[in-house]
């Protein structure tokens, strides 16, 4: 095996990453360069993506206010933050108002796999719209920079290859993606017209597909689930026949690229986030097992409908107007994810969430 195993009770980004090596200043964002500590808003910040947006946000010397439902989030991810004095948890519900006196709102509020979008779709709608207008009325009143995760998913099954974001996208809106693509289009509709409306200062970025430490085990998303197989040594499940296409974004790229949007005053977007290396999800399977050294065979699965066939950001505009662009590579980031799965199956630390249970 070429990786570490990593303690995922202890994960954080600095562990991935070592803080050695000047790496810190380096990954310093603009955000604050120069300005004062402010008052940040994550919601969703106990899930994947959260969470370590949550510790970078920390780690620059800012307040922040991390809220979540705990539907797919659990405060494991938050244990490198909770307890610091700039840290502060709230359980809430995005679909609920909320009185806060906040600078910088990032809205990551929302399940993400299909597994756990579908598993409620009227409350996934009510999630992305309701939960909307809330945070943007927050902005509204006060005054804060409002930055909303929105996703590849709303240029659906895409007729442009590469997507760029002028293409408006291929959904289907009653099938059973609906919930989440239809939300997140709604989503920046609302974010438009507010700032169109109400002189709302948001930020919106399209991420494309994000992997690494802290995913779930059992969401059914496409590396958790070959990293787990592979792992355990069971069958590798390719949905169709494996020939569609994912671009795989590491999460602390897409961190750095999310404080990027969120610090300059040029844009509000949208602007795609995401790697734009192209993999078939074969290959995808071939990688994870090469790299874990399993004997693990692929077999194929029925493809669930409406699965996109391709899907590659066109991160022009990002390189553009934030000066990013990833820097991690699929195998040394499947590597450090492959490492946390290792070391959550290792010891047999719980990976449940509540569901809404
Ligand atoms: P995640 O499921 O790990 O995190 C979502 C968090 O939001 C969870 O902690 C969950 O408990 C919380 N949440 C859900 N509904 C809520 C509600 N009504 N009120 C308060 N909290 C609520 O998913 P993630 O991968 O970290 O994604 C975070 C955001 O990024 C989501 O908005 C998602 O749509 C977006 N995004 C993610 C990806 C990706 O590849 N991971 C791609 C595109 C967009
Ligand atoms: N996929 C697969 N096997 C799995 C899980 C997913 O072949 O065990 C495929 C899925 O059909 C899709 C791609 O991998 O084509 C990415 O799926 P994921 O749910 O991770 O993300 P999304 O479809 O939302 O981009």
């Amino acid at each position: 095996m070429r990786y570490a195993t990593i303690d995922p009770t202890r994960v954080s980004w600095q562990d991935l990453y070592g803080l050695a090596a000047g790496f810190t200043a380096g990954y310093v964002s603009n955000l604050t360069r120069g300005d004062a500590a402010m008052r940040m808003l994550v919601t969703g910040a106990a899930g994947f993506i959260g969470s370590f947006l949550c510790e970078r946000l920390i780690a620059e010397g800012h307040q922040v206010i991390g809220l979540d439902n705990f539907f797919t989030g659990r405060k494991h991810n938050l244990e490198p933050v909770i307890g610091h004095k700039d840290f502060e948890l709230v359980r809430h519900d995005i679909t609920q108002p909320i009185l806060l006196e906040v600078d910088r709102i990032f809205n990551f509020a929302c399940p993400a796999s299909p597994v756990h979008y579908q598993y409620n779709p009227v409350k996934t709608v009510k999630t992305s719209v309701i939960g909307m207008i809330n945070m943007l009325g927050l902005a509204k009143r006060t005054h804060a920079r409002i930055l909303q995760a929105s996703t590849s998913e709303v240029y659906g099954d895409p007729h442009v290859h590469p997507q760029v974001e002028e293409y408006w996208g291929n959904v289907n809106p009653i099938g059973p993606r609906a919930c989440y693509d239809e939300g997140k289009r709604v989503a920046e509709t609302l974010c438009f017209d507010y700032h169109r409306q109400n002189n709302v200062d948001i930020r919106v970025i399209r991420i494309f597909n994000t992997y690494g430490p802290r995913m779930l085990m059992d969401d059914g998303r496409v590396v958790s689930n070959f990293v787990v197989q592979a792992l355990k040594g069971e069958d590798i499940t390719i949905y169709g026949d494996g020939q569609q296409t994912r671009s795989f974004c590491y999460v602390d790229d897409l961190v750095t690229g999310i404080l990027a949007m969120m610090a300059q005053d040029d844009v509000v977007g949208p602007v795609n986030l995401g790697n734009p290396t192209e993999y078939t999800i074969r290959q995808l399977a071939e990688l994870v097992i090469e790299i874990t050294g399993s004997s693990s065979k692929l077999v194929k699965r029925p493809l669930p409908k409406d699965d996109p066939t391709r899907r590659q950001p066109d991160i022009s505009k990002a390189r553009k107007h934030l000066d990013w662009e990833p820097t991690v590579g699929l195998r040394a980031g499947l590597e450090k994810a492959i490492a946390y799965f290792d070391g959550v199956l290792k010891s047999g630390t719980a990976d449940r969430v509540s569901m809404g249970h």
